[in-house]
């Protein structure tokens, strides 16, 4: 038996050290370790990668991680409660993980990392996607990552792998699409977390392309995509009015018609008129 195989049941972790959870901190618990080891493995191979967990609370799926040959896991948790929880896997993992107690969204890993690098994470979901934005939209591409295995409320799972003329359709899709290539690889019902949440989750599994599939700049694509997006049942012209003068001509040159809606624009065409922006490679 392994060290972590000799670790007690998560319920009892939960009980031994009052983590009793905390909606202000979003925690919905795994505590069924065959599921976070069948998450664990749709991230990959993890034998020979660094794993960045965001918010692994007790560790359920930290143990996962490791079960399933991570080389290493770093693990960032903002709750100090669950500290003494990580650090009695820390004890038995052969000095495979190290824990982070701080936002997520105030630290940089990447210096306690080694690629290749998968990002693995059981977020809230407001910081889920927070992040998530963060990590498609880096000024130099390939980025840190190898690939993210994010749990998401199903409906933004949804959003992300949407395709044009959804009504799920828009920033995140085409972020997401844009420069990986993102796929829901498992559906949990609430009952699968302690407590349950209201709605479903969905892990999407996001691999990172060696390049964008089209070229643009990311800061005016995203602008772009945000504007157009934010008022998604006007006609493009209108949406975009302000946006750069002759905005008719550029959607024009970029094969958009002025009267199209955001959703049925392609990423291709938003690339394109992006590429068409005031300071874009073609304007
Ligand atoms: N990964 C654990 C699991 O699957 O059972 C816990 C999941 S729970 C949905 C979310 C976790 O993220 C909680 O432990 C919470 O304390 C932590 N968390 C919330 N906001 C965070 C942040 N900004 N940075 C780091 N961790 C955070």
């Amino acid at each position: 038996m392994s060290g972590l195989d000799s670790l007690p049941p998560l319920a009892r972790v939960i009980a031994a050290h009052g983590l009793s959870a905390r909606k202000s901190l979003g925690q919905n618990f795994l505590l069924d370790l065959n599921l976070t080891s069948k998450i664990a493995r749709q991230a990959g191979d993890l034998s020979g990668c660094d794993v960045l967990e965001i918010g692994p609370g007790p560790g359920g799926l930290t143990r996962g991680l490791l079960l399933e040959g991570a080389r290493r896991v770093l693990a960032i948790e903002k709750d100090t409660r669950c500290l003494p929880a990580l650090n009695e896997i820390a004890e038995v993992a052969d000095g495979r993980l190290e824990v982070i107690n701080g936002d997520a969204l105030d630290i940089d890993p990447l210096a306690h990392l080694t690629p290749p690098i998968r990002v693995v994470a059981n977020l809230p979901y407001n910081v889920g996607t927070e992040l998530l934005i963060r990590w498609l939209t880096p000024r130099d591409w390939p980025p840190f990552w190898q690939s993210l295995t994010l749990m998401f409320q199903r409906e933004v799972a949804e959003r992300i792998v949407a395709v044009p003329g959804s009504k799920a359709y828009g920033r995140l899709a085409l972020l997401a699409g844009w420069r990986a290539t993102p796929r829901i690889v498992m559906h949990l019902p609430p009952g699968a977390f302690t407590p349950p949440p209201k709605v479903s989750s969905a892990v999407v599994h996001l691999t990172a392309l060696a390049e964008p599939r089209y070229p643009a700049d990311p800061k005016i694509l995203e602008q772009v995509v945000a504007r157009a997006f934010n008022q998604r049942r006007k006609m493009l012209r209108a949406a975009l009015k302000g946006a750069a003068p002759d905005i008719e001509d550029r959607l024009l040159a970029a094969g958009i018609q002025p009267t199209d809606r955001a959703e049925t624009v392609d990423l291709e065409r938003f690339c394109a008129l992006a590429r068409r922006m005031p300071g874009g490679s073609e304007a």
